[in-house]
């Protein structure tokens, strides 16, 4: 599969998108920065949008794709997948008639743009030609990583997150990992601020990646605040561990 990286920081700058991956053209995992980069015709082969929890930064291009996409007859609905918490948050917050309209029903009933997708945690869910599994993870809402298959690859996102055990155990039981995108927000001076808002530094992210078995596997850093990059960059290289990067913006991966 490839995936497409649209943007991948926890703010926003100039140059600096928040989280948004496309997979093979056709899934988004979270969708902070869709319709600024993707052309329309891009956006019109959007399938499938996997929502790792409800915060802004996370979900706040599904209001305008579904705006440009609205006019586009016998267009197949965009499914917004969560779990069921997730999925309530986002109808009963923004798709309310107040923030945005609700466009499960428009432009009508029958041939809506949006579909909103309730999905049960830690189930294979198939989707297309792609499985996916949604782990919870330890965030300030409920949140949820996951592991998307295709063919005889996975890989797994953490999306926002703390310290957590059973994304990891996942991770150590499947063979056909290739790569995966863990969070990594604050550099370790800011220690207290990660660990009162469900994130991690690079001191916190080595703990973690202690919990997953296979070394080999390449590690991809996201979420991180722009204004600490370099910061950051030090860090993370004092580490000293092979296979760790940075997700580049605007980069495709193959896995
Ligand atoms: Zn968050
Ligand atoms: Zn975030």
């Amino acid at each position: 599969m490839e995936l497409r990286v649209l943007g991948c920081y926890g703010g926003e700058l100039p140059g600096y998108r928040f989280c948004s991956f496309a997979i093979d053209g056709k899934l988004l995992l979270d969708a902070g920065a869709v319709t600024s980069v993707l052309r329309l015709p891009e956006q019109r082969r959007l399938s499938y949008i996997l929502v790792t929890h409800t915060h802004l930064d996370h979900i706040k291009d599904i209001p305008f794709l579904a705006a440009n996409l609205v006019e586009e007859r016998f267009h197949q609905p965009v499914n917004i997948i969560s779990t069921g918490q997730i999925i309530e948050g986002i109808k009963s917050h923004l798709f309310n008639d107040a923030l945005w309209p609700d466009f499960t029903v428009l432009p009508t009933v029958e041939f809506p743009v949006l579909k909103f997708i309730s999905i049960e945690p830690e189930v294979d869910v198939p989707m297309g030609e792609f499985t996916i599994r949604a782990i919870p993870v330890n965030h300030t809402v409920q949140a949820v990583g996951y592991i998307i298959h295709k063919g005889r690859s996975a890989i797994l996102y953490t999306g926002d997150t703390g310290p957590t055990e059973r994304i990891w155990e996942e991770a150590n039981s499947l063979k056909d990992l290739k790569a995966v995108m863990v969070e990594t927000s604050f550099p370790n001076g800011l220690r207290a601020i990660a660990e009162s808002s469900g994130h991690l530094t690079p001191m916190m992210l080595k703990r973690e990646l202690k919990k997953l078995r296979r070394k080999d596997i390449p590690v991809l850093l996201a979420h991180m605040k722009p204004q600490y990059l370099s910061l950051l960059r030090k860090e993370v290289g004092n580490m000293g561990r092979p296979k760790i990067s940075f997700l580049r913006q605007g980069a495709r991966y193959r896995f």
